[in-house]
This record gives structure tokens, sequence and C-alpha cells, in this order.
């Protein structure tokens, strides 16, 4: 079988909807965080500018905590 062909089926039934968790909202506006990387890091040897996709609650501002990207120190 040709793995191409496979296609993975998702039930919306079987996930979890994110509810914002200030004010109950249920949609969300993408946003991003806006990394600043220096030349002395950037593999590009200049100013980088990095974004950082997040969700924002469009009814209150709120960024739910499931969406914030893992930042590692
Ligand atoms: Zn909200």
């Amino acid at each position: 079988m040709d793995p191409t062909q496979q296609r993975i089926k998702i039930d919306l039934k079987d996930s979890e909807q994110i509810v914002c968790k200030e004010c109950g909202n249920k949609t969300f506006k993408q946003v991003v965080f806006l990394h600043k990387l220096s030349a002395l890091l950037s593999p590009y040897g200049q100013d980088s500018i990095i974004p950082v996709a997040v969700f924002q609650c469009t009814k209150c501002g709120a960024l739910p905590e499931e969406t914030l990207p893992q930042l590692d120190e």
C-alpha cells in the first residue's frame, strides 16, 4: 500500500476544543510574538526577526496557555 494514499482521519468529537479560560469564548485569531535575534547569534550574520505564531481570544484578548510556544531558557 502506498503510504501517501493513507489518510489520517480526525474526528473532531475526539478532540478537545480550546476555550478561553478568562471569558469562555471559543474563537481565536492568530497573532505573532516577534523575537529579535542579534547578528552574533543569527545563522544569517545579521539581525533577524523571528515571528512566533500564537492565538489570541477574539473577545478578551487573552492568550491561552495551550497555544503559547514552549520557550526553554
Ligand atoms: Zn477570552
